[in-house]
């Protein structure tokens, strides 16, 4: 399928081909979607709006609710503000929602619709609100998109009373529904009481009762993103995706952060487990001590299998850089690295990840595209390729064993229940990694090595 792909690289500025990223509206929507009885509104064309729930749709394999301002010519000459004061009044009529988020999209930022006003001047029904983000999609990614949306939310909701909730605010940064739980879990065993924003988990992981909900349980509720700026302290997961939103809570309400990876591998979950000791001041309970100790275990035993093995990993970036660090605990060389999201601090990151382990002659690009990183795999072979599934070309053409890990993962099913984080997360991952590659060694070994004990 990608047979023709070339082996000269060519230096490209302004096209990316096979781009490693999405559009903004796709992170916001998933944003709005972490919280509770919301609908998410995308501002522009019925277009957008389809594409937008579709991804996540396919990701996730849960409907990804959402409504459209259905922008015609007439609103793309004269402005979207008709459209989007009627979609509001017939949303809440019939859909109900406690709270409306809107997104803008291409269309509506180039038009200039000034959605900050048209806000402050709609009928918005007692009880129900509406908050906005601007989403300009020739700019960033969906990770911009969903920390937008975060910072949208914040800017129309938080608040400070001056008495501390008790609580620890807490940002999971763009995982999955299964890696919140487990973010909860470790939280709950360090007896953090605690607030996640946004919480996809109960929402994009509904379980199946029988009976369509519009609003499953689950996300954060509206009063606990009001009261994210009288909490004890934050802890934002994902350096490249949370550092804005952080920022902006300190900023307004002086709430102090610690700005952590996300923990993916053993190094990246102590810090998050320090961080959490920090708000507690317990003890790391024996439970997960033990479980550290099993990954630990895990990667030891298979090490003579992973050591030196080297890797092709692409996605979002602050899942790219809990990746390599778990590769790279695992011995194995991260060869190629890159994000499609234009974030030179991701360069930043893992380039301190490959000087912190010595490993040599490993390449890193932010703003990066799978063309190019095709390329460099021709010129030079990897082991394994871990990412989303827009990798499986890559990886059919060059016969390369391939881990499905990240946003989007459209062809398999069940990794949005299984977290990547934690020490147990860890687990599965050095599993899936390590027997892959045992896999693909007993696919091509001599009769004489296809040993029953490995
Ligand atoms: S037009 Fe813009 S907002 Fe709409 S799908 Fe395309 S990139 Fe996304």
């Amino acid at each position: 399928m990608l047979d023709l792909t070339t082996k000269e690289v060519k230096e490209r500025k302004a096209l990316r081909v096979n781009p490693c990223k999405t559009c903004q509206p796709v992170g916001a929507m998933y944003a709005a979607l972490g919280v509770s009885r919301c609908m998410p509104h995308s501002h522009g064309s019925q277009g957008c709006c389809s594409y937008h729930r579709t991804v996540l749709s396919r990701h996730f394999k849960e409907p990804a609710i959402a409504a459209s301002s259905s922008f015609t010519e007439g609103a793309s000459v004269f402005g979207g503000r008709s459209n989007i004061n009627t979609a509001v009044k017939n949303i809440f009529d019939m859909y109900d929602p406690d709270i409306i988020a809107v997104h803008t999209t291409c269309l509506s930022e180039t038009i200039g619709d000034d959605l900050g006003s048209y806000i402050m001047d709609m009928n918005i029904p007692d009880g129900k609100t509406v908050v906005h983000c601007n989403t300009p999609s020739y700019v960033g990614s969906h990770i911009n998109g969903y920390f937008n949306m975060m910072m949208g939310f914040m800017n129309y909701l938080t608040k400070k009373s001056g008495t501390s909730n008790g609580t620890t605010a807490i940002f999971p940064g763009w995982v999955n529904p299964g890696d919140i739980r487990e973010l909860k879990r470790i939280a709950k065993f360090m007896e953090v009481p605690s607030v996640f924003f946004p919480d996809q988990s109960g929402v994009m992981d509904a379980p199946m009762t029988g009976k369509y909900e519009y609003y499953p349980e689950g996300g954060t509720s509206i009063e606990e993103i009001k009261g994210l700026g009288d909490s004890n302290g934050l802890i934002a997961l994902g350096e490249i995706i949370s550092i804005e939103p952080a920022e902006l809570l300190k900023k307004k309400w002086k709430v102090p952060f610690s700005l952590l990876p996300l923990p993916v591998g053993v190094d990246f979950t102590d810090k998050y487990i320090m961080a959490l000791r920090e708000q507690s001041k317990t003890e790391v309970p024996a439970e997960l001590e033990d479980e550290r100790g099993r990954l630990v275990d895990l990667m030891l035993d298979s090490h003579q299998y992973t050591y030196d093995k080297k890797a092709a990993i692409f996605g979002d970036p602050d899942t790219v850089i809990g990746l390599t660090s778990l590769c790279l605990e695992m011995g194995m060389v991260p060869k190629y690295v890159i994000t499609g999201t234009p974030k030179e601090e991701f360069t930043r990151k893992v380039q301190a990840l490959f000087d912190k382990y010595g490993v040599k002659d490993c390449t890193v690009k932010a703003n990066a595209d799978l063309f190019e990183f095709h390329q460099w795999i021709k010129n030079e072979p990897v082991d394994i390729m871990i990412g989303t599934t827009y990798g499986k070309q890559i990886a059919r053409a060059e016969d390369i064993p391939f881990i499905r890990a990240g946003f989007p993962v459209l062809d398999r099913y069940g990794g949005t229940l299984l977290p990547i984080v934690g020490y147990s997360g860890g687990i599965q991952l050095v599993e899936k990694i390590t027997n892959a590659i045992l896999d693909r060694f007993d696919r091509d070994c001599a009769d004489e090595d296809f040993e029953i004990v490995m």
